[in-house]
Protein backbone atom coordinates (compact mmCIF):
# COMPACT_ATOMS: atom_id res chain seq x y z
CA UNK A 1 0.00 0.00 0.00
CA UNK A 2 1.00 3.72 -0.81
CA UNK A 3 1.85 6.02 2.18
CA UNK A 4 -1.11 8.08 1.60
CA UNK A 5 -3.69 5.40 0.67
CA UNK A 6 -4.76 5.11 4.06
CA UNK A 7 -5.11 8.13 4.54
CA UNK A 8 -7.51 9.09 1.68
CA UNK A 9 -10.39 9.75 3.48
CA UNK A 10 -8.68 12.33 6.15
CA UNK A 11 -7.69 14.28 2.96
CA UNK A 12 -10.60 14.31 1.84
CA UNK A 13 -11.95 15.96 4.84
CA UNK A 14 -9.18 18.26 4.62
CA UNK A 15 -9.61 19.36 1.35
CA UNK A 16 -13.74 19.81 1.74
CA UNK A 17 -12.52 22.29 5.26
CA UNK A 18 -10.89 24.38 2.73
CA UNK A 19 -13.16 24.89 -0.15
CA UNK A 20 -16.73 24.85 2.79
CA UNK A 21 -17.31 28.56 2.04
CA UNK A 22 -17.60 27.92 -1.88
CA UNK A 23 -19.15 24.53 -1.61
CA UNK A 24 -22.28 25.73 0.85
CA UNK A 25 -25.55 25.07 0.05
CA UNK A 26 -24.23 22.54 -2.35
CA UNK A 27 -24.79 18.90 -2.21
CA UNK A 28 -22.26 15.60 -2.36
CA UNK A 29 -23.45 13.46 -5.33
CA UNK A 30 -20.61 11.36 -5.54
CA UNK A 31 -17.03 10.69 -3.61
CA UNK A 32 -14.16 8.81 -5.88
CA UNK A 33 -10.63 9.33 -5.38
CA UNK A 34 -7.98 7.15 -7.35
CA UNK A 35 -4.27 7.08 -6.35
CA UNK A 36 -2.32 8.54 -9.89
CA UNK A 37 -0.55 5.57 -11.01
CA UNK A 38 2.89 7.20 -11.41
CA UNK A 39 5.09 4.05 -11.57
CA UNK A 40 7.35 3.12 -14.35
CA UNK A 41 7.36 -0.53 -15.15
CA UNK A 42 10.59 -2.68 -15.44
CA UNK A 43 9.43 -4.72 -18.08
CA UNK A 44 8.06 -2.95 -21.35
CA UNK A 45 8.09 -5.47 -23.99
CA UNK A 46 8.19 -8.95 -23.56
CA UNK A 47 7.75 -11.26 -26.69
CA UNK A 48 5.15 -9.67 -29.22
CA UNK A 49 3.65 -7.61 -26.16
CA UNK A 50 4.27 -3.62 -25.66
CA UNK A 51 3.15 -1.78 -22.83
CA UNK A 52 2.14 1.61 -23.24
CA UNK A 53 0.14 4.48 -21.29
CA UNK A 54 -0.26 4.04 -17.54
CA UNK A 55 0.48 -0.21 -17.75
CA UNK A 56 3.71 1.31 -18.87
CA UNK A 57 3.90 3.20 -16.13
CA UNK A 58 4.46 6.58 -18.33
CA UNK A 59 2.75 8.95 -15.90
CA UNK A 60 5.46 11.94 -14.95
CA UNK A 61 6.18 12.23 -11.17
CA UNK A 62 5.55 15.69 -9.60
CA UNK A 63 3.23 16.62 -12.12
CA UNK A 64 1.25 13.38 -12.64
CA UNK A 65 0.68 14.16 -16.09
CA UNK A 66 -0.57 10.79 -17.96
CA UNK A 67 -2.51 11.68 -21.09
CA UNK A 68 0.02 13.12 -23.19
CA UNK A 69 2.37 10.77 -22.32
CA UNK A 70 -0.24 7.52 -22.90
CA UNK A 71 -0.95 8.65 -26.25
CA UNK A 72 2.39 9.61 -27.34
CA UNK A 73 3.85 6.40 -26.04
CA UNK A 74 0.97 4.79 -27.99
CA UNK A 75 2.10 6.42 -31.29
CA UNK A 76 5.59 5.79 -31.43
CA UNK A 77 4.95 1.97 -30.58
CA UNK A 78 2.27 1.88 -33.11
CA UNK A 79 4.90 3.71 -35.61
CA UNK A 80 7.42 1.03 -34.36
CA UNK A 81 5.29 -1.47 -35.66
CA UNK A 82 4.02 0.13 -38.73
CA UNK A 83 7.66 0.37 -39.43
CA UNK A 84 8.98 -3.28 -38.34
CA UNK A 85 6.29 -4.48 -40.32
CA UNK A 86 6.57 -3.74 -43.75
CA UNK A 87 3.20 -2.09 -43.07
CA UNK A 88 1.99 -5.84 -42.36
CA UNK A 89 4.03 -7.77 -44.19
CA UNK A 90 5.54 -9.68 -41.61
CA UNK A 91 5.03 -9.95 -37.62
CA UNK A 92 7.21 -7.58 -35.21
CA UNK A 93 9.60 -9.37 -33.10
CA UNK A 94 10.88 -8.35 -29.34
CA UNK A 95 13.62 -6.28 -30.83
CA UNK A 96 11.63 -4.83 -32.76
CA UNK A 97 9.30 -3.56 -30.56
CA UNK A 98 12.06 -2.66 -28.14
CA UNK A 99 13.20 0.16 -30.66
CA UNK A 100 9.97 1.85 -29.25
CA UNK A 101 11.54 1.49 -26.06
CA UNK A 102 15.03 3.07 -27.02
CA UNK A 103 13.19 6.38 -28.95
CA UNK A 104 10.98 6.71 -25.98
CA UNK A 105 13.39 6.56 -23.34
CA UNK A 106 16.03 9.05 -25.60
CA UNK A 107 12.93 11.31 -26.05
CA UNK A 108 12.07 11.01 -22.99
CA UNK A 109 14.50 9.87 -20.05
CA UNK A 110 15.80 13.16 -19.14
CA UNK A 111 12.89 14.66 -17.80
CA UNK A 112 11.46 11.57 -16.07
CA UNK A 113 14.63 11.78 -14.27
CA UNK A 114 14.20 15.05 -13.05
CA UNK A 115 10.50 14.93 -12.37
CA UNK A 116 11.82 12.13 -10.21
CA UNK A 117 14.83 14.11 -8.61
CA UNK A 118 11.66 17.07 -8.04
CA UNK A 119 10.02 14.40 -6.53
CA UNK A 120 11.93 12.95 -4.01
CA UNK A 121 13.49 15.97 -2.98
CA UNK A 122 10.15 17.93 -2.29
CA UNK A 123 7.22 15.29 -1.99
CA UNK A 124 9.45 13.83 1.41
CA UNK A 125 7.39 16.09 3.96
CA UNK A 126 5.13 19.38 4.22
CA UNK A 127 8.27 21.75 4.87
CA UNK A 128 9.67 20.34 1.86
CA UNK A 129 6.76 20.78 -0.46
CA UNK A 130 6.43 24.70 1.27
CA UNK A 131 9.90 25.02 0.32
CA UNK A 132 8.85 23.90 -3.33
CA UNK A 133 5.93 26.72 -3.40
CA UNK A 134 7.76 29.12 -2.09
CA UNK A 135 10.51 28.36 -4.99
CA UNK A 136 7.57 28.41 -7.47
CA UNK A 137 6.89 32.17 -6.79
CA UNK A 138 10.09 33.19 -8.98
CA UNK A 139 9.52 34.41 -12.32
CA UNK A 140 12.40 32.21 -14.03
CA UNK A 141 11.46 28.79 -11.75
CA UNK A 142 7.39 29.46 -13.81
CA UNK A 143 8.81 30.06 -16.79
CA UNK A 144 10.89 27.02 -16.88
CA UNK A 145 8.04 24.66 -15.89
CA UNK A 146 5.57 26.46 -18.32
CA UNK A 147 7.89 25.75 -21.18
CA UNK A 148 9.02 22.27 -20.04
CA UNK A 149 5.11 21.53 -19.48
CA UNK A 150 4.54 22.98 -22.84
CA UNK A 151 7.56 21.27 -25.16
CA UNK A 152 7.56 17.68 -22.57
CA UNK A 153 11.68 18.42 -22.04
CA UNK A 154 13.55 19.48 -19.75
CA UNK A 155 14.52 23.33 -21.22
CA UNK A 156 17.89 24.30 -20.33
CA UNK A 157 18.31 27.29 -18.24
CA UNK A 158 20.55 30.37 -18.82
CA UNK A 159 24.11 29.49 -16.36
CA UNK A 160 22.93 32.15 -14.23
CA UNK A 161 19.64 31.86 -14.17
CA UNK A 162 20.34 28.08 -13.13
CA UNK A 163 22.67 29.10 -10.46
CA UNK A 164 20.08 32.19 -8.99
CA UNK A 165 16.88 29.24 -9.18
CA UNK A 166 20.07 26.74 -7.50
CA UNK A 167 20.68 29.27 -4.80
CA UNK A 168 17.02 29.94 -4.16
CA UNK A 169 15.98 26.44 -3.92
CA UNK A 170 18.46 25.73 -1.59
CA UNK A 171 17.50 28.81 1.12
CA UNK A 172 14.07 27.91 0.24
CA UNK A 173 14.69 24.48 1.54
CA UNK A 174 16.80 26.04 4.51
CA UNK A 175 14.39 28.20 5.68
CA UNK A 176 11.78 25.14 5.83
CA UNK A 177 13.73 23.34 7.81
CA UNK A 178 13.17 20.75 4.29
CA UNK A 179 16.17 18.83 4.99
CA UNK A 180 16.27 17.65 8.43
CA UNK A 181 15.49 13.96 8.55
C1 LIG B 1 -7.19 10.93 -10.04
C2 LIG B 1 -6.39 11.06 -11.28
C3 LIG B 1 -6.14 12.32 -11.80
C4 LIG B 1 -5.37 12.46 -12.98
N1 LIG B 1 -5.17 13.72 -13.48
C5 LIG B 1 -4.49 13.86 -14.62
C6 LIG B 1 -4.32 15.15 -15.19
O1 LIG B 1 -4.79 16.16 -14.67
N2 LIG B 1 -3.60 15.25 -16.34
C7 LIG B 1 -3.05 14.17 -16.96
O2 LIG B 1 -2.41 14.31 -18.00
N3 LIG B 1 -3.20 12.92 -16.42
C8 LIG B 1 -3.91 12.75 -15.28
N4 LIG B 1 -4.08 11.49 -14.76
C9 LIG B 1 -3.45 10.34 -15.42
C10 LIG B 1 -4.23 9.94 -16.67
O3 LIG B 1 -5.61 9.80 -16.35
C11 LIG B 1 -3.69 8.61 -17.18
O4 LIG B 1 -2.28 8.66 -17.22
C12 LIG B 1 -4.22 8.29 -18.58
O5 LIG B 1 -5.63 8.26 -18.58
C13 LIG B 1 -3.67 6.92 -19.02
O6 LIG B 1 -4.27 6.55 -20.24
P1 LIG B 1 -4.23 5.03 -20.65
O7 LIG B 1 -4.94 4.97 -21.96
O8 LIG B 1 -2.84 4.50 -20.57
O9 LIG B 1 -5.03 4.26 -19.52
P2 LIG B 1 -6.57 4.39 -19.13
O10 LIG B 1 -7.09 5.77 -19.39
O11 LIG B 1 -6.67 3.83 -17.74
O12 LIG B 1 -7.30 3.44 -20.18
C14 LIG B 1 -7.28 2.04 -20.03
C15 LIG B 1 -8.65 1.53 -20.44
O13 LIG B 1 -8.59 0.10 -20.54
C16 LIG B 1 -9.78 -0.40 -19.98
N5 LIG B 1 -9.51 -1.79 -19.56
C17 LIG B 1 -8.81 -2.24 -18.50
N6 LIG B 1 -8.78 -3.57 -18.47
C18 LIG B 1 -9.46 -3.98 -19.55
C19 LIG B 1 -9.79 -5.26 -20.07
N7 LIG B 1 -9.37 -6.39 -19.48
N8 LIG B 1 -10.51 -5.33 -21.21
C20 LIG B 1 -10.91 -4.21 -21.83
N9 LIG B 1 -10.65 -2.96 -21.39
C21 LIG B 1 -9.93 -2.88 -20.26
C22 LIG B 1 -10.10 0.53 -18.83
O14 LIG B 1 -11.45 0.44 -18.45
C23 LIG B 1 -9.73 1.88 -19.43
O15 LIG B 1 -10.82 2.44 -20.10
C24 LIG B 1 -4.84 11.31 -13.61
C25 LIG B 1 -5.08 10.05 -13.08
C26 LIG B 1 -5.84 9.92 -11.93
C27 LIG B 1 -6.10 8.54 -11.38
Amino acid sequence: MKPNQARIKQLQAGIRTRAAARLRGGKIIRVEAHPIPEHPRPRRVVGRVALVGDAAGTVTKSSGEGIYFAAKSARMCAEAVVEFSNNGARVPTEQDLKVYLKRWDKQYGTTYLVLDLLQRVFYRSDAAREAFVEMCADMDVQKLTFDSYLYKTVVPMNPLVQLKVTAKTIGSLLRGHALAP
